[in-house]
């Protein structure tokens, strides 16, 4: 009976980006159906919140399962958080036309609204940033599982960190934990990050800055720089410096003892990029960094799913999708 109520219900999860919103179904047995927009960009403040609600029922009726079974929805989501009348709202500067600096949105949202509409449809709403969403992932079924003194951090169009100390997932008073990518590091770089910062870590190494300051794609430059082009060696070998760096700025507040690294730069550079990142990481502070090991993410594109699935699941779920590992693989 408790078995068979366990295999009706379903979860949902949203993952919620600048350029797009996938909503999946699952049951106990694993993922059922997955849908995607394009993210709404105009409209009234609700209307992203709205097409998430949509997406999660246009999955159900997908995956032939009705919309009234789903109680749970766990989010991954571009941040930053903002409170509204003590609910999590988004802030994020690639949705929010009043939070961009590039003037190219045509919205003037400034925080718009995400926990109260998904709580007035569904029983239990659990929403995490993207890269605690993919620590979440990490720690459940991926490269970490079970590791109470880690952080996921992502090398990718932007740098993104989530941290567990101690077994416990931090979150932060707005749940904005985790965006250590503007950690500043240089006062002489001229590297500007889209959050207006000049000489972040973000600015210095992500996907985005680093192309926008060479003209070229970080793609480019770092296979260059792996077919050993001087130049681009150059530019990669400073790269994996501050990236090193960053981490260890990171070790030493947390005392943390795995890095789980994610995104595309890592996913196609982390095995050459490796060396030179530990050899700073491990050049000071010998008591904290001494034993400190990078390791590359499980989970690949899956993890933005599978940590929002992750937030709501119930231990006999987890127990089952770590056996069975019911995710289908798919390339980023
Ligand atoms: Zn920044």
């Amino acid at each position: 009976m408790e078995t068979n109520a366990m295999n009706q219900s379903l979860l949902g999860a949203l993952d919620i980006g600048g350029t797009k919103i996938a909503a999946s179904v699952a049951n106990a047995d694993g993922p059922l159906a997955r849908v995607t927009a394009p993210t709404p960009k105009s409209g009234p403040p609700d209307t992203v919140a709205r097409t998430c609600i949509e997406l999660l029922h246009a999955a159900c009726d997908q995956a032939g399962v009705p919309r009234e079974a789903l109680h749970a929805v766990g989010v991954s989501s571009a941040g930053p958080f903002a409170q509204v009348d003590g609910m999590l709202g988004l802030a994020s500067p690639n949705i929010c036309g009043g939070q961009s600096q590039s003037h190219d949105l045509p919205n003037d949202w400034v925080v718009i609204p995400l926990e109260r509409p998904l709580k007035a449809q569904f029983s239990r709403v659990a929403i995490e940033n993207d890269c605690v969403s993919a620590l979440v992932a990490e720690r459940t079924f991926g490269a970490v599982r079970d590791e109470p003194d880690c952080v996921y951090v992502t090398w990718s169009t932007g740098i993104g960190f989530g941290f567990c100390v101690d077994g416990h997932v931090l979150h932060g008073k707005h749940g904005n934990t985790g965006h250590a990518g503007h950690m500043l590091m240089s006062d002489t770089s001229d590297a500007v990050c889209g959050c207006g910062n000049q000489g972040d870590l973000e600015a210095l190494i992500s996907g985005r800055n680093l192309a926008n300051r060479l003209g070229q794609s970080t793609a480019d430059v770092f296979d260059a720089a792996r077919d050993g082009e001087g130049n681009a060696r150059a530019i990669a070998e400073d790269a994996a410096r501050w990236f090193g760096r960053g981490l260890y700025n990171v070790a030493v507040a947390l005392d943390t003892r795995m890095f789980v690294v994610g995104g595309s730069v890592w996913q196609h550079h982390g095995d050459w990029l490796l060396p030179m990142v530990e050899k700073e990481l491990h050049s000071r502070m010998h008591a904290l960094t001494d034993g400190v090991t990078i390791v590359p993410a499980g989970l690949g594109s899956l993890v933005a799913d599978i940590g929002a699935f992750a937030q709501v699941m119930p231990p006999e779920w987890v127990r089952t999708w770590r056996e069975t590992e019911p995710w289908t693989p798919r390339d980023q």
